[in-house]
Formats: C-alpha cells, sequence, structure tokens
C-alpha cells in the first residue's frame, strides 16, 4: 500500500495515483486529498475518476463520497472494453481521458470510451489541447489512440461528449522533445455557443492583433446545451504544438479574453521551449511509464513538483529540472 498526502496539491495529484496505481497494480491511500483547494476534497469530476478506475481495473475503493478527502485505492485487473462514464456536471472529459489512458494502453486489446461531461472547461485542457497538442506527443511515444468531439460542452452547463478508440502498446517508448522546428501554422479559433455573433468576432480581432494575418475564424457551435465562449490559439512546428486557451467569463471584456489567449502564445513561442507549460506537467507520467525522456518548458508552475512526488513513489524513476537555454527547464526522468 502507497501512502500519499495530497495537502501540497489539487485534482490531479489524485487522477495521477490512480493512473499509475491501474498501470502498476500497486493500491494506495491518499489523505487531504486537493489539500489546496478552497473546497478540498473529492469534487464530481474526481469521483467519476474513481468510479470509472474502479470499473475498468475491476478495483474498490473506500472514502469514495463528494467531499471525501480520504480515499483508498485497490486495483484488480485492467479490462479493455466499451465504456461510457458520464460526470453529471461539467467536469472535464479531457481529464477524465487522461486519468484511463494510460491503463487502457496497456491491455491487450482496443477499447472504445464514451465520456459526458465538460469538454471546454477553464482550468483544464480543452478538448482541441487533448487532440492537437496532448495525443500527438503521446503517439511519440508509442500511444495509438484517437478522439472525437461529438458535442462541446461549456463550463458551467456541460453536456459535452467526446469518444475515443485506445489501442494497446505493450509499453510506452522513451522520447525526448528537444527540437521545435519551424513554425508551419498559427490558427485562432473561437468556438462560440449561444452568444451575440460580436462577442467572439471582438474575441478573434483582439487574438489577430498579436498575431496579425493568421487563420482566424469564430466557429458558432450551435445547436447544443448551455452557452459559452473560448479562444484558442494554435501553434504548429514541424516536431511539436501547443495550444493555448482562455474562456469567456462575466465581466471581463471580450478583448481581455482573446488577448489572454494569444499573450500566453506570445510568451511560448518566445520562450523557446519545446513543451508549453501545461502539457509539461502532462507528460510527467506517460514519461516515467516509459522508463525515459526528457523535454524543455518554460518555469513549471506547482503542478510539476506535485506531480513528480506522486509519480516517483509509484515507479522507480527519478526527475531532475535544470536550467536551460534562455531560462528555459529541461526536465529529465531516468530508472533510479
Ligand atoms: P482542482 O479543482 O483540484 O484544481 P483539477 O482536478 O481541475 O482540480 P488540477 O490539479 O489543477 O486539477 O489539474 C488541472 C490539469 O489541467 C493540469 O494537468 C493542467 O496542466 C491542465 N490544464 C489547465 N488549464 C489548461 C489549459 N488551458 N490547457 C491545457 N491544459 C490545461
Amino acid at each position: 500500500m502507497i501512502y500519499l498526502d495530497g495537502s501540497a496539491g489539487g485534482g490531479q495529484m489524485l487522477r495521477t495515483a490512480l493512473a499509475l496505481s491501474m498501470a502498476t497494480g500497486q493500491a494506495f491511500r491518499m489523505v487531504h486529498i486537493r489539500g489546496q483547494r478552497r473546497k478540498p476534497g473529492l469534487m464530481r469530476q474526481h469521483l467519476t475518476c474513481v468510479k470509472a478506475a474502479c470499473e475498468i481495473s475491476t478495483g474498490t475503493a473506500i472514502g469514495m463520497e463528494i467531499g471525501s478527502t480520504d480515499l483508498t485505492f485497490h486495483p484488480g485487473e485492467v479490462r479493455s472494453g466499451d465504456y461510457h462514464f458520464a460526470i453529471g456536471t461539467a467536469g472535464s472529459t479531457s481529464l477524465l481521458f487522461q486519468t484511463l489512458l494510460p491503463a487502457l494502453l496497456l491491455t491487450d486489446a482496443p477499447s472504445r470510451l464514451r465520456l459526458e461531461g465538460g469538454t471546454h472547461n477553464p482550468l483544464a485542457p480543452p478538448f482541441e489541447f487533448l487532440d492537437r497538442v496532448f495525443l500527438p506527443a503521446m503517439r511519440r511515444m508509442g500511444a495509438d489512440a484517437t478522439i472525437s468531439l461529438v458535442e462541446s460542452g461549456f463550463a458551467p452547463v456541460g453536456g459535452g461528449i467526446i469518444e475515443s478508440i485506445v489501442n494497446p502498446c505493450a509499453r510506452l517508448a522513451p522520447c525526448a522533445f528537444l527540437a521545435r522546428g519551424e513554425l508551419q501554422d498559427l490558427r485562432i479559433r473561437v468556438p462560440s455557443r449561444y452568444l451575440s455573433a460580436v462577442i467572439g468576432q471582438r474575441m478573434l480581432e483582439a487574438a489577430l492583433e498579436r498575431f496579425p494575418g493568421s487563420d482566424a475564424d469564430v466557429d458558432v457551435r450551435e445547436p447544443g446545451p448551455g452557452r459559452g465562449v473560448c479562444c484558442l490559439v494554435e501553434a504548429v512546428f514541424e516536431h511539436t504544438a501547443e495550444l493555448t486557451s482562455s474562456f469567456g467569463e462575466q465581466g471581463v471584456s471580450a478583448e481581455k479574453v482573446g488577448a489572454r489567449a494569444a499573450k500566453a502564445m506570445h510568451d511560448f513561442i518566445g520562450s523557446g521551449a519545446v513543451v508549453g507549460r501545461q502539457l509539461a506537467d502532462q507528460l510527467l507520467l506517460p514519461m516515467a511509464l516509459a522508463g525515459v525522456g526528457r523535454f524543455t518548458t518554460m518555469a513549471p508552475d506547482a503542478h510539476v513538483p506535485t506531480n513528480i512526488a506522486v509519480i516517483e513513489r509509484f515507479l522507480p524513476v527519478k526527475f531532475g529540472i535544470t536550467e536551460a537555454a534562455r531560462s528555459t527547464r529541461m526536465i529529465t526522468v531516468v530508472g533510479a
């Protein structure tokens, strides 16, 4: 049994523990779950991750209720299959997908997933990030999975649906992300539902101010549940990709929202890093499963050390973070 203390972080510490528990067959107990959040403990989206983990790994859990800050999870055997999980709120389907993917990759037959909830949430990867940034990086490590957006679901209503086919891959392969190559394309998209066309247009124009002449469009996603808008800025390089995002919110001007995603992309491009700040914390787990890997990234946020602390408890690996060129960081993982 691995004992973990979640007081230094948020939901990611729990999701990483679930994913690695299923992938390695080791049980864990986590206390002080989401200790750094205003309302600690399991919320609906975390609870769905636990229930889904029980189902795909024929596992059992104690402490599986809303608000619980103490969870014990015993994985069984991970089984491929057709699975359908509904979060029941706008909780992120992307984060649920990332929890289940590593274990399903290690089975011996394809799986199909249908996940319902939010697909475009602040503080989580929007669907397009999974599709254009995260999964392409996973494919470089040998993962074979596709994902499709059946219905967009904007926070706070949700109602989104993603589907995925995950093919088995005996073992993830070591990979180094050390060169971007040339910038080949820069696209700005503003998915919008049931909001005045003017709002999306203003958002788009604010982003275009930073990247004039880019391929840019308001993408009206109607009909569908709820309403919402976000700004997605995608850069495609020869060897990598990044997608920055910002979400419409009450009391914040459309211009400010558009400028935020554009500034985040501007900072990424200017940094010279190969891996963006969010992809950095999401790559740690698959790289550790591969046993070796490295990448350059921007100055990491708190997700990186908290995620590393959990991963190093499950796998015989050691991470290192060193200064690299132009104030970027090199993150390395090697066998312990
Ligand atoms: P909590 O409510 O505890 O904060 P959480 O479960 O939503 O819960 P975090 O622990 O903060 O999660 O993890 C959020 C994850 O979403 C991280 O992997 C982070 O990199 C990713 N993420 C957040 N915003 C974006 C974004 N705009 N694009 C891509 N990924 C993102």
